[in-house]
């Protein structure tokens, strides 16, 4: 049986929230496929944009395209101020104390890679230890196994329970004096599992270990707080917050940031170069060499404008009401078995149904007009731990409703059938 997973925070219940007046704001959605109306449920893979981000990425190009220099000329500023824009309001998102603390790269996996191959080579030697959870993406184990083959350290990696949950004993007992960092996913894209950061800062802190928080999966879903988590740092990629592909940021506390040396070279991150001797910009600018993707970034702060606009709290209250919903109709298809049954789980239900192969399952969903994922999700470790390297994946986002789920659910009731 599929338990229901309820959490509801009581202080969101009631939340006031009008999902057919945002899904007149997402374009994408209003389409027919296969003749069916579109039901978009793969967005753990990537996020539909609303107009509002549409309009001011084309109005980027249309009007103010310009690379960014201040000094130069009109469009050039109102370029850099359009992007220097972008960063607060990412720095507003995730509750930063400064603008600084904000660098933009092209998504998660670049920012993990810049700190592993930045903090990483700084501060991690042979011996050394880098905890990781089972249920991270590829992009939260490759660059840290990358490094370990550099340096000589040694990847740990936190087991979970049969609901995919962290097993949070241990982790405690995988902290040691060795631990230089640990990276873990809020919230897992191949499970849903919410994992909590909160508790796995604190203890890590009480060793001295800074962690990292991949936040792909959960800034669509969870507000965060990075001064109220304590994250040393936390990353996160424009697409999945229903903002454009290309763009991501890296939030890293100040003191570490400015300890970090660059990790790519070129233009836009220097004060001085001579070919003896260069001398780096401070943070962000000493690492986003090269141009930027000013457009993304000004597109990605329209999205997380809107996304205020909605409000995260009441988005997170509606969600966990549909996630139930959904979750109870998969309860009874049969031969159905749900991959990840966490207490706290966000959007994702992975799945396979016995007697038929994923992909199958996809296309069948495909024809009748409902779009998910089916394959591995980057996620390999996580599906293995329960015994599968493949599954079927629906991801809710706020703009999903029950009419959504419930022609799902038909087509899967429809395929078992047969
Ligand atoms: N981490 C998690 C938890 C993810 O879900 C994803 C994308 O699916 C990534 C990292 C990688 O994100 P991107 O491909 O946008 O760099």
């Amino acid at each position: 049986p599929v338990p229901r997973v309820t959490s509801t925070p009581s202080s969101l219940v009631g939340a006031p929230f009008d999902v057919e007046r945002v899904r007149k704001d997402f374009p994408a959605l209003h389409q027919s496929v296969n003749g069916h109306r579109l039901v978009w449920l793969d967005n753990a893979a990537t996020t539909h944009k609303p107009q509002s981000v549409i309009d001011a990425t084309s109005e980027f190009y249309a009007r103010h395209n310009s690379n960014i220099h201040r000094a130069a000329h009109t469009l050039a500023a109102r370029s850099t101020d359009l992007f220097e824009g972008g960063r607060e309001k990412v720095r507003r998102f995730l509750n930063a104390p400064s603008k600084d603390d904000i660098v933009f790269v092209r998504g998660t996996t670049e920012a993990i890679n810049l700190v592993a191959n930045s903090y990483g080579r700084a501060n991690i030697g042979p011996g050394d230890e880098i905890i990781v959870s089972t249920i991270e993406h590829h992009a939260n184990i490759v660059p840290w196994q990358l490094l370990s083959q550099a340096t000589g350290a040694t990847l740990r990696v936190v087991p979970v329970n049969d609901r995919g949950e962290i097993i949070f004993e241990q982790y405690a007992a995988l902290l040691s004096g060795r631990t230089k960092i640990v990276s873990v996913t809020h919230v897992a894209n191949a499970l849903g599992t919410v994992n909590p950061v909160r508790e796995i800062i604190a203890l890590a802190h009480a060793y001295g270990v800074p962690v990292l928080v991949d936040a792909a999966q959960s800034t669509p879903h969870i507000p965060i707080d990075v001064q109220s988590l304590d994250a040393d740092f936390v990353v996160f990629s424009g697409h999945k917050v229903f903002g454009p592909t290309g763009i991501g940021a890296l939030y890293g506390k100040t003191h570490l940031l400015e300890a970090m040396p660059p990790w790519q070279g070129g233009g836009h991150m220097i004060e001085d170069v001579t070919f003896t001797r260069t001398v780096y910009k401070g943070a962000p600018e000493k690492f986003e060499a090269g141009t930027p993707d000013i457009a993304g970034a000004v597109g990605l702060g329209a999205a997380l404008d809107y996304l205020e606009s909605v409000g995260l709290p009441a988005i997170a209250a509606y969600e966990h009401d549909l996630l139930d919903y959904a979750q109870a109709g998969l309860a009874d298809i049969k031969g159905l078995r749900l991959i990840g049954t966490a207490r706290e789980k966000a959007s994702v239900m992975s799945f396979t149904i016995e007697g038929q192969a994923n992909e199958a399952v996809a296309h069948h969903l495909d024809r009748h007009g409902v779009a998910v994922r089916s394959g591995h999700h980057c996620a390999l470790p996580a599906l293995r731990r329960f015994g599968v390297d493949q599954s079927i994946r629906a991801s809710l986002a706020f703009y999903n409703t029950r009419e959504d789920v419930d022609v799902f659910l038909q087509a899967l009731h429809r395929l078992a059938r047969h």
